[in-house]
């Protein structure tokens, strides 16, 4: 067809915020002209050096044909560009421009620092062509840098970050967005989205995690509906189906965490729903954003405390790492809780807490590792929050515990596994052992198969603290 007789033309570039709804690039992008071709850019290359684990590729693969569907329903064909890395996306997205005649390219920032510069790059490239290109916020609710201490500068403690977040929300504070309108049409077909995204095979637990925006939506309304009012008091119990599992949603944008805060904030009634902790760990998720924008060292894995990582010498403990791995380590929490993330992508917030703790500080392996196998593993993969979450567990991240608290594995499932029924669902094992602490022991069930201990948790324990103070 010929392309330039075409009246003008806008492109949308898809990342990582799969959805029509709540889509302020999107938005843009359809009002901007009267015909929209939506764009992705496989780079099987950048992937693999980010360590993109095959469970979010293959549900970003099937949340993005869900979307590419309901586009076509509204004239909006994708175009799928396969690259290597994210070097090929300047000059690949300039000739694409030039193919369709296109004059705006709009996209949803993304924060870590090699996207940053990715994006740069294609804003310098197209804007030299004459193309207007445009980014949106729409990955979070509050953009980075909006949220600053009284001196001006970026908050390096949570809770007087989230303080201030609510307070400035109602600067930020707009309806969820809605589909945009059908475009005309372009005559274009879209392309396949191939399997393996020209990158490894893809694979999921697709019976457990459901795309397409209307499943994604249900979901949510189920948990704030059902489980949301309880959340505080049943939230760090793993064996209860307490927390809302949006994680691998909000991380491939299948769902905007503005969504989030408007349904909880429908259903909130009379309650104060600001002060909510679920919208909390919304709030959480926003806190490491903003520190990875105003913390680049941060992307480059640089600890955020590094006078504390000076303090540790990390050991070279390949088997144990191994066992870890596994979730052979003989110590049924930390062992269950990697089972859970091996079997279905996803652990629950309190246990990764757990098996991080236990990998820095007991086995005292360099948190760097424990982050990529996660990033390899994860549905929810997301590096804002793993590599908060990781610096975190290790003493060395914004806000974390002094690296002298150390996770007695034992007592947390003790305490939050009360009765074993988490640690015997992912090491049967344990099933016919009574109740309650005789399975949080390490090296229960060791006469059914299960693992001896790799470590003497007090020893370990005693060790490290050693290193620490020396
Ligand atoms: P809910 O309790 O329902 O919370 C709602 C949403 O808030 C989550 O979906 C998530 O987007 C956000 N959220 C919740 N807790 C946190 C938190 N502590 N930090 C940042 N955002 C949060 N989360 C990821 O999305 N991807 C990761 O790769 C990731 N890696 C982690 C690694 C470690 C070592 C730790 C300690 C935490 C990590 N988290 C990560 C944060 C948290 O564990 C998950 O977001 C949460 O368990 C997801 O379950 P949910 O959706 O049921 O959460």
């Amino acid at each position: 067809m010929d392309t330039h007789s075409m009246a003008e033309l806008s492109l949308i570039w898809l990342r990582n915020d799969l959805r029509l709804t709540d889509n302020p690039a999107l938005t843009w992008a359809c009002k901007q002209a009267e015909k929209t071709v939506a764009v992705v850019t496989l780079t099987p290359q950048s992937w693999e050096s980010h360590g993109e684990s095959a469970a979010r590729m293959g549900l970003w693969r099937d949340q993005l044909r869900s979307v590419a569907e309901h586009l076509q329903k509204l004239n909006i064909p994708l175009r799928v560009l396969r690259l290597d890395s994210f070097d090929d996306c300047a000059p690949a997205l300039t000739d694409l421009v030039r193919e369709l005649n296109a004059g705006a390219l709009a996209f949803n920032y993304e924060y870590p620092l090699n996207e940053r510069n990715r994006d740069s790059a294609v804003c310098q490239a197209l804007e030299s062509v004459g193309v207007e290109v445009r980014g949106f916020h729409g990955e979070l609710i509050i953009p980075p840098g909006q949220v600053l201490t009284g001196q001006g500068g970026p908050f390096k403690v949570y809770t007087p970050f989230s303080r201030a977040w609510r307070r400035r929300l109602a600067d930020f504070d707009r309806p969820v967005l809605p589909v945009p309108e059908a475009q005309q049409t372009t005559g274009l077909d879209s392309d396949p989205v191939p399997d393996d995204l020209d990158y490894k095979p893809l694979q999921y637990r697709e019976d457990l995690w459901q795309v397409g925006e209307e499943a994604v939506s249900e979901r949510l309304n189920r948990f704030i509906d059902e489980r949301e009012p309880d959340y505080a008091d049943k939230r760090d119990f793993p064996a209860l189906p307490a927390t809302s599992a949006l994680s691998p949603y909000l991380t491939i944008g299948a769902i905007s965490p503005r969504q989030c805060m408007a349904a909880l904030r429908a259903a909130a009634g009379s309650r104060d729903w600001l002060d909510s902790s679920w919208l909390n760990e919304i709030i959480w998720r926003e806190f490491y954003r903003h520190l990875l924008v105003a913390f680049p060292g941060l992307s480059r894995l640089e600890p955020f405390r590094p006078e504390v990582e000076e303090k540790i010498s990390w050991l070279k403990n390949d088997a144990a790492f191994e066992a870890w791995c596994k979730g052979e380590t003989g110590f049924p929490i930390v062992d269950a809780a990697m089972k859970q993330l091996l079997e279905t992508g996803w652990m629950h917030n309190r246990l990764r807490m757990v098996v991080a703790s236990f990998l820095t500080k007991l086995l005292r392996v360099d948190w760097r590792l424990g982050a990529d196998f996660f990033m390899r593993h994860l549905i929810d993969a997301d590096f804002a929050s793993n590599l908060g979450g990781w610096q975190w567990s290790s003493s060395v991240g914004a806000d974390a515990a002094p690296y002298f608290r150390i996770f007695n594995p034992q007592a947390q499932g003790e305490k939050f596994d009360a009765e074993g029924r988490f640690v015997a669902r992912w090491l049967p094992q344990l099933e016919s052992l009574k109740p309650g602490k005789p399975r949080q022991q390490p090296g229960a069930g060791a006469a059914l198969g299960r693992p001896e201990p790799v470590i003497d948790y007090k020893k370990a324990r005693a060790a490290s603290l050693d290193d620490y103070q020396s």
